[in-house]
């Protein structure tokens, strides 16, 4: 039985905004709204497959201290009683966190990562935790170590990853919306193809203290929504400085809300050629066109003459920076501290190696000798120093478009979402990122909206890129668009 609102939708097809006035028009109970959505989840999972914990006790209790708390009349956080999703690379305090690996199987956490304990103090309610390509690396989902997620549009798809559980929860109506984290496009690509909201800020915006780390220089933590104002909702509680994370900014926090409605007038778009250039598919070419055209002629300036002639090295700059970040990081896990540890070998070695060989999937495998070869004594300058150097050369051709441009417009991804098990070539795979990969090289705060239908009826992601720092305005005119375009971000059931 699916439960309703008072007018006759399912509360599972609510938005965190409309779900947070009815909490506090006293016309919905959080416990009523997370048990709607648990039982959505336990509808659905079984052929979308986006959890590997569901923490159906955890959230029953927390949803009764947000209805006592309302009840009691005091002003209750901006989250109280919304059940969300985490994705599994956020450590979560007592529940099991494996960053889909087998090398994290038993890991409970004893500490929560600063956005849970910000979600947390907010009031929000958690779900449980989704699945993920192991330690982020990947764009399909179907490098989990436990089980592939499947996409809410078309089970025989891909959700995208690797934050595909986090996308696919919030496109089946799982959640009222969810975090992932985005190190090349872990967060757009996968809303892009799930039809959803999905936004990474500035590097630097959101602490990624208790993030498990992949990419040090280009990790950054966002949330996933079906709606652009349901992003910024989300985006204003885990935001801000954390003594915790010293590559956070020690900033104020906007009030992204106070921008959200201020439409496109007078605002100048750049629209790179080398953005709408190789490899992005015929629909996709058809759907980019129509949203720049609904943007120009509803305000908005949008300039096709920038040229950023050192964009197309982002993917190879990013295939030596990422992994070289990743085998150090990585390092870490040798079975003595947490998680697998084989044990019983001859030597202290031999157990170190039976842990990471076991431990460890083959794409990770695969990152971590490429890092470790780019950093290597011998190929450190000609492969990482060169690459850091033409990392500085992409900042700056941003930074140029940015003088004279408020906002860059893009396609999310060059495809919609692939069947599963149709990408096998590694380097196939990497291609999905071409055009996110820029904005996590110079550390820009960039969102995919819902931006048409391309091939088969499947979801296509438009992509706004902005200054450093200037969320507002990237989530200013996501919504100008979002309200303009109007696709529905619902798939059928
Ligand atoms: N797909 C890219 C990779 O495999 C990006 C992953 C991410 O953003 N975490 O590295």
């Amino acid at each position: 039985m699916t439960a309703n609102t008072p007018e006759g939708g399912a509360l599972h097809d609510l938005t965190l905004a409309e779900a947070r006035q009815r909490l506090l028009d006293g016309d919905l109970t959080s416990r009523s709204l997370t048990q709607a959505h648990l039982d959505r989840i336990a509808q659905t999972e079984p052929s979308v497959g986006a959890f590997i914990t569901v923490t159906a006790d955890e959230a029953l209790e927390q949803a009764d201290a947000a209805d006592a708390l309302i009840a009691s009349g005091d002003i209750p956080s901006p989250l109280t009683g919304l059940p969300i999703a985490l994705k599994d690379v956020l450590m979560t305090q007592g529940t099991r966190t494996t960053a889909g690996s087998r090398m994290l199987d038993s890991l409970i956490p004893p500490y929560d990562a600063t956005v849970v304990s910000r979600l947390r103090a907010a009031g929000a309610v958690s779900l449980g935790k989704t699945n993920m390509d192991e330690f982020a690396m990947g764009s399909s989902t179907e490098h989990s170590a436990w089980h592939p997620t499947s996409n809410p549009w078309d089970l025989e798809r891909v959700p995208g990853g690797s934050s595909g559980g986090s996308a696919a929860a919030v496109a089946a109506r799982q959640c009222l919306g969810s975090l992932g984290s985005d190190t090349g496009g872990s967060i757009r690509q996968p809303a892009s193809f799930c039809g959803v909201v999905g936004l990474k800020p500035t590097y630097g915006r959101v602490s990624r203290y208790g993030l498990i780390a992949f990419a040090s220089s280009l990790d950054q933590i966002g949330p996933f929504t079906r709606t652009v104002e349901d992003a910024a909702l989300l985006l204003q509680e885990i935001a801000g400085p954390d003594p915790l994370d010293s590559t956070c900014y020690d900033v104020p926090v906007p009030d992204f809300m106070g921008q959200i409605e201020r439409g496109l007038d007078g605002l100048r778009i750049a629209a790179p050629q080398e953005f709408f250039s190789d490899g992005m598919d015929d629909d996709v070419a058809e759907a980019m066109e129509t949203a720049l055209e609904l943007l120009a002629s509803n305000g908005a300036e949008i300039d096709r003459t920038p040229r950023m002639p050192s964009l197309p090295m982002a993917l190879p700059v990013y295939y030596i920076l990422a992994p070289s970040e990743c085998s150090a990081n990585l390092a870490r896990f040798d079975g003595v501290k947490y998680g697998y540890g084989a044990r019983g070998g001859e030597s202290m070695w031999s157990d170190m190696e039976a842990t990471r060989g076991h431990g460890f999937g083959r794409e990770v495998k695969r990152r971590i000798l490429l890092g470790a070869y780019a950093l290597s004594a011998g190929y450190y300058d000609a492969y990482y120093l060169q690459a850091q150097k033409v990392r500085t050369l992409i900042r700056r051709e941003f930074d140029r478009v940015f003088a004279e441009h408020d906002l860059i417009v893009a396609p999310t991804a060059p495809t919609v979402a692939f069947k599963r098990g149709a990408i096998t070539d590694p380097y196939q795979m990497y291609l999905n990122d071409i055009f996110t990969i820029p904005a996590n090289i110079a550390g820009l705060p960039a969102i995919s909206v819902p931006g048409g239908f391309g091939a088969d009826g499947m979801p296509v992601g438009l992509q706004l890129v902005g200054p450093r720092l200037d969320e507002a305005t990237v989530l200013q005119v996501a919504s100008a668009y979002e309200r303009l375009a109007g696709w529905s971000t619902a798939p059928d059931g």
